[in-house]
């Protein structure tokens, strides 16, 4: 299976990610891993990346391309992967389907986990976490057992800075901005599937998976 997974942040990507890439027995390759593990090796491309980072520009369109192509030539994808976080932008989209041609590959699905922005936003604004082991809860649909309590380690639970409303908001008008058009190019090569994400983890997860199996 040869599958990119999008979604808002806050929509749950990361944890249904975890789940298809058990289930198919592919890699689930978070964008910003293969990035820090191009430059700690010093790869030729990793190494004009760190160029641009270090400079506190975004990665071009073809650097980042280059890098994906470098890892999914690796033996771990024989099987297929699972991309998380990539492609950001449309140009990256083509680019990648480009990429796959050229390494006779094709890609299988791209996943895309809808959640109404109003779930996500209290989701975050809801969202608390452990200073100590870093589990996170919501005060409204995962609460502690304690009042503001870890139930795993007993530390004191913590909302991050930008777990606000004003920035959320912000980030998801980037996301949308970025990802409507992707969506639609998914979906003009008929390979958007598309999930509802508001549901039990299990039962998301599940539902990816039957989609996919049904394809
Ligand atoms: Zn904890």
């Amino acid at each position: 299976m040869h599958l990119i997974i999008m979604g808002a942040p806050g929509a749950g990507k990361g944890t249904y990610a975890e789940g298809i890439s058990k289930y198919y027995g592919i890699p689930h390759i978070s964008t910003g891993e293969i990035f820090r593990d191009a430059i700690s090796k010093e790869t030729p491309m990793g190494i004009l990346a760190k160029m641009y980072i270090d400079k506190g520009q975004l990665v071009p369109d073809d650097v980042a391309n280059a890098i994906v192509e470098e890892r999914i030539k690796q033996e771990d994808c024989q099987k297929g992967f699972l991309f998380d976080g990539f492609p950001r932008t449309l140009n990256q989209a083509i680019e990648f389907e480009k990429v796959l041609e050229k390494i006779g590959k094709q890609l299988d699905a791209a996943i895309n986990i809808d959640v109404p922005e109003e779930v996500i936003i209290e989701r975050i604004v809801h969202r608390r976490i452990c200073t100590k082991c870093g589990k996170s809860f919501n005060v409204v649909t995962l609460p502690p057992k304690q009042e503001n309590i870890c139930d795993d380690c007993g530390a004191e639970l913590y909302q991050r800075d930008d777990d606000n409303y004003e920035t959320i908001r912000k980030r998801l008008d980037v996301y949308y901005d970025l990802t409507m058009p992707l969506i639609d190019f998914y979906k003009s090569l008929n390979k958007l599937v598309n999930i509802d994400g508001v549901g039990k983890k299990e039962e998301v997860t599940k539902l990816i998976i039957d989609s996919l199996e049904a394809l």
